[in-house]
């Protein structure tokens, strides 16, 4: 078959850039097609947990911009308290650097890149897949889609079922020099205050992401709940950059990650957890897992994607959905894990190991012992409060 790369790729955000870098190492070529160009703009508080260093190939430090070691905590902008860790235990960058120094990695180990250029349908038959931009046609072995929240890729093969739509809202905040330097490695968590949601404040170089992430049937209250944390945090406003909502995806079961050659990755698959909204990190996942599987893939007689949902299904999906259960859980009794918090070292500790990737969602139900059978029913009645209290939050609008 006369082809333009082994593999296309559709969507050079994380997911995209870091599967491309890794295909092209193993010597299998890739060609991304990028709808925007790049550097680009991208609503995301773009807080990177520590537990990343471990899985992307690159030093970060020229695009990260602070060091995260202290969380100051607040329950209904009250109840204030501040946590340090002597570890860090995330990072934070803007988006349009990250994105474009990982592009710029993918571009170096050989990706032919094409920004501009929409994918606007795509089909596949036997001997390969075809992809039509809006300025050209091309083919391939196999198609990653990369192609983030909306993705196309995924609602043209139907891989886009059993997702739950969160809404987050992200402004970027010019404030005075004496906050930015005081607030350097500070991480600001409102909780317990909106419910299935959370506001935050990411410290950057010379400003502050502030945002808002819930449920997207409660999208409607976040102006006013970011306006309220705003005020009660203290932090003056000298001019707000941007300010846009985009959604979050959250796979809700284990499911198809691919369709015949064609497999999807980050958001494109629905993979932001639950609890936190973090995506980056499963996009890196799921990326490095695609290449892993279609260079498998290219040596068989018949290739066979397939593997790709099964290993999603049982090293991604497993933490995704103990993420739901722990974020139903802290949503039935917020104020409790709030001041667990404060009050018990070992919940801290525990706290930051999961940031750092010394511990997972998936080990949360084994610290109840020979409790743990009680984990399911409890997670399930958590849900049910969550659900009412999400409506009672609505309905006393
Ligand atoms: C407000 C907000 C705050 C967030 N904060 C964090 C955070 O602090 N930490 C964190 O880990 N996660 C965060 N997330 C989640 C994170 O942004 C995503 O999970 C992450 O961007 C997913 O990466 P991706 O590569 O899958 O997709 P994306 O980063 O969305 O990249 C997809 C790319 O595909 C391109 N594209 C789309 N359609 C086409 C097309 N038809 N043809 C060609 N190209 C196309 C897009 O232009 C884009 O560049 C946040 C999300 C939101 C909304």
């Amino acid at each position: 078959m006369d082809r333009d790369a082994d593999v296309i790729i559709s969507g050079a955000g994380p997911a995209g850039t870091i599967a491309a870098w890794h295909l092209q190492k193993s010597g299998i070529s890739t060609l991304i097609l990028e709808k925007s160009s790049f550097p680009r703009y991208k609503v995301c508080g773009a807080g990177l947990t520590h537990k990343i260093l471990s899985i992307i190939p690159f030093d970060l430090s020229e695009v990260i911009h602070t060091t995260v070691h202290d969380f100051r905590f607040s329950s209904g902008y009250t109840d204030v308290y501040t946590r340090t860790s002597e570890l860090p235990l995330m990072y934070c960058t803007m988006r349009d650097e990250l994105d474009d120094f990982l592009l710029a990695k993918a571009g170096e180990a050989g990706a032919r890149v094409r920004t501009s250029e929409k994918v606007t349908e795509i089909s596949q038959d036997a001997g390969g897949v075809s992809v039509k931009t809006d300025k050209g046609v091309y083919r391939s072995l196999f198609m990653i889609g990369a192609d983030g929240a909306s993705s196309r890729v995924a609602r043209t093969f139907g891989l886009n079922s059993d997702i739950e739509w969160g809404m987050a809202w992200e402004a970027e905040v010019k404030s005075t020099p004496e906050m930015l330097q005081k607030y350097a490695c500070t991480v600001f968590l409102d909780w317990g205050t909106f419910p299935g949601g959370y506001a935050w404040i990411f410290p950057k170089k010379d400003h502050f992401s502030i945002g808002i992430g819930g449920p997207a049937h409660m999208a409607r209250r976040m102006p006013a709940y970011y306006e309220k944390f705003l005020s009660s945090t203290g932090i003056p406003v000298l001019e707000t950059i941007s300010n846009r909502s985009h959604p979050l995806p959250v796979r809700t079961r284990k499911a198809e990650f691919h369709s015949g050659r064609v497999l999807v990755a980050g958001d494109a698959a629905g993979l932001t957890d639950a609890l936190t909204g973090e995506g980056i990190f499963w996009a890196v996942t799921s990326g490095i897992i695609a290449a892993e599987v279609i260079k498998c893939s290219l040596d068989r007689e018949n290739p066979d994607l397939a593997m790709y949902s099964e290993r999603i299904n049982s090293e991604v999906m497993p933490e995704m959905l103990e993420a739901k259960h722990i974020g139903a859980l802290f949503n039935a009794v917020p104020l409790r894990i709030h001041h667990w918090v404060r009050d018990s070292e070992r919940v801290w500790r525990a706290f930051g190991k999961v940031l750092r990737g010394e511990r997972s969602f998936i080990d949360v139900p084994l610290a109840f012992g020979k409790w743990k059978f009680l984990w399911n029913p409890l997670c399930l009645l958590a849900s049910v409060i969550q659900k009412r209290k999400e409506k009672k939050y609505m309905n006393n609008a």
